[in-house]
């Protein structure tokens, strides 16, 4: 599995042209040929029996077991299956983007496609939704996974998540979560991100809730991550918590570190000074000196990094249509920066 270069943004889609209740079902797929013969049925007999206008579309990211070939048999068969063929693996966060991009649906629903989550809970994702949740998130509360490898680390890692983020979920890893897309707009998601799309929203006021999802263990094929992920989530889950603290202002961040380097270079010198004048100790005789100038150089190279960050963010804010706040509605005023507009 390789994650996302170029930028997945990158991959432009059409107008988000949602109306009324509409659904888009978004499917990853990464070698699951097997379980899409199973799957699609599936998702078309619980979608119709919704009776709301829905698409389904599956991204193949860069199969080799023959995927393509299912899907252009299916989609043959039913025009509702919309299919986006990735040129190589780019990863499932990548996957999950380009579906995202290319989606018009007024409810957009991320599903895994190896059958472990049930399409049977869709409906209950929407009954949630109509309640007036922005966000229903899946709970895979009786999971199916290798007990400590998977189901132990991930509990661990979706409390850390939960505690960082301020966003009080379960399960931030289970695909099948259901967003209004005035709370996904134009999110962009890169590395691994796609687990912390609830935390995105919860930037734009969006109200979330979860529900148990059932889970089931996998039938076909294996499951294409391993222990590096943990590196992977945990990254990115500095940049995002970063991001949400400090894109607006760097400098508070590094300066605020530089100015305490600086304040702890100044006291080691005058303990140093102190030390020679009333003690009669050679300041080469303590570890003071080195302290004292080490403190001093991260210090001033902390600031010149907040001063760059800063210079990088005018830039980023520069992009048009991007701005530093979120508006949900506006009153006699022409449509203009939407809450799908912030940050990212
Ligand atoms: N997937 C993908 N690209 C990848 C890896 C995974 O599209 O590079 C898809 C995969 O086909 C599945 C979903 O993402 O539909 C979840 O993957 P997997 O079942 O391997 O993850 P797990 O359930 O083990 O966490
Ligand atoms: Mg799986």
């Amino acid at each position: 599995m390789r994650s996302g270069l170029p930028s997945v943004g990158e991959i432009q889609g059409s107008a988000h042209t949602a109306e009324g209740n509409s659904i888009s079902v978004i499917v990853p797929v990464y070698n699951e040929k097997e379980s899409l013969r199973l799957l699609v049925p599936q998702l078309i007999t619980v979608l119709e029996g919704t009776g709301r206008d829905f698409e389904i579309i599956v991204v193949n990211d860069g199969s080799s077991d023959g995927s393509m070939e299912v899907l252009a048999e299916l989609s043959n068969r039913d025009s509702r299956l919309k299919v986006i063929d990735f040129a190589r693996n780019f990863g499932q966060t990548a996957a999950m983007m380009a579906g995202f991009d290319h989606s018009r649906g007024a409810i957009v629903i991320p599903i895994d496609a190896d059958l472990q989550n049930d399409p049977a809970d869709i409906p209950r994702l929407l009954a949630k939704l109509d309640e007036g949740f922005d966000v229903v998130s899946g709970w895979r509360r009786t999971r199916h996974d290798a007990a400590i490898r998977r189901n132990f680390l991930s509990r661990c890692a979706n409390w850390g998540i939960s505690r960082l983020s301020g966003v009080r979920l379960h399960d931030f890893g289970c695909s099948l979560k259901a967003y209004r897309r005035s709370v996904i707009g134009r999110v962009k998601l890169y590395g691994e991100m796609h687990r912390f799309i609830p935390i995105y929203a919860s930037w734009y006021g969006a109200r979330i809730t979860e529900i148990d999802v059932a889970h089931h263990p996998r039938r076909f094929g294996h499951s294409k991550y391993g222990l590096i992920r943990i590196f992977k989530v945990t990254l990115d889950l500095m940049v995002v918590c970063f991001l949400d603290r400090w894109i607006g202002t760097p400098i508070y961040l590094f300066g605020g570190f530089g100015l305490i380097c600086l304040l702890i270079s100044l006291l080691t010198l005058i303990y140093m000074f102190y030390l020679k004048i009333f003690e009669d100790l050679s300041m080469i005789l303590t570890p003071l000196p080195g302290l004292a100038a080490m403190a001093f150089m991260v210090g001033v190279m902390s600031i010149l990094l907040g001063l760059i960050a800063e210079i990088a963010v005018r830039i980023y804010f520069d992009t048009p249509g991007r701005t530093s706040y979120a508006i949900r509605e506006t009153k006699n005023l022409a449509p203009g920066a939407s809450a799908a507009d912030h940050f990212h």
